[in-house]
């Protein structure tokens, strides 16, 4: 997503990413080593959970909740030094995903690597599966090195969006973390059927949360604060 303009500014549509965001870092062998571990984690976590799953929770009754990592190939997202939006986010997303398979969630991906898909595909691939919930993970910037906090963004029409993200910005708060909960008109948004929340989980600008980003311990701690949100929404009304 861009990731210039300010919370003042709501109604903005998305465009290309201004010229300093198309800078080409490539990706370092240690970046693609540590996604490889991490997804070989990953799936050997699922491979546990659902050999341990009770019948009650049958993989196929299970919840699925699907984790988007932002941006991706030709697209790296916000740019800071070497580090770019679209290989943190792939790393937090499978962060994500161990903590949700470790609470008997079952995750999908829209992407598993560094390559590109379309913002409205992140969409269908959620409504395709029958997704309980979409989450689009993103990682923020700004001019000013001061602004920090998540942002939560959602559709405005959509209640089930509404609520999700009211979740999500509840749980965010709860760990004392600033968190700005505001509608955007995007299309990949506006799903009918999957609940989807767009996640500008800090700023890369900052440089006490550019310590957390690159943190795999903080990857894990947004992992449980998102499984928190998740079972929040979804338990009362199951
Ligand atoms: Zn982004």
């Amino acid at each position: 997503m861009r990731h210039g303009p300010t919370p003042a500014a709501p109604t903005a549509a998305p465009t290309a990413a201004a010229p300093l965001l198309r800078a080409r870092v490539p990706l370092t062998a240690a970046h693609a080593l540590t996604a490889l571990l991490a997804l070989t984690a990953l799936l050997a976590l699922t491979a546990a959970a659902l050999l341990s799953a009770p019948a009650s929770l049958a993989a196929q009754e299970r919840p699925i909740i699907m984790i988007d990592a932002g941006h991706g190939g030709d697209d790296p997202g916000v740019v800071e030094g070497e580090l770019l939006e679209k290989d943190l986010v792939l790393r937090i997303a499978f962060a994500v995903a161990s903590e949700f398979v470790r609470a008997g969630h079952d995750v999908r991906f829209t992407r598993t690597g560094d390559y590109a898909v379309a913002w409205n595909d992140r969409r269908a691939q959620a409504e395709e599966v029958g997704a309980a919930l979409l989450i689009m993970l993103h990682i923020n910037r700004n001019d000013d090195p001061t602004r920090h906090g998540a942002e939560v963004y959602f559709s405005e029409e959509l209640p089930a969006s509404r609520r999700a993200a009211a979740a999500f910005g509840e749980a965010f708060a709860a760990e004392e973390i600033a968190v700005l909960v505001d509608p955007r008109p995007f299309p990949f948004l506006q799903s009918p059927e999957v609940p989807t929340v767009m996640l500008e989980v800090g700023f890369l600008t900052n440089p006490v949360e550019r310590r957390l980003l690159v943190s795999e311990s903080y990857h894990h701690e947004l992992g449980r604060l998102f499984v928190r949100a998740t079972e929040a929404l979804l338990t009362p009304t199951r």
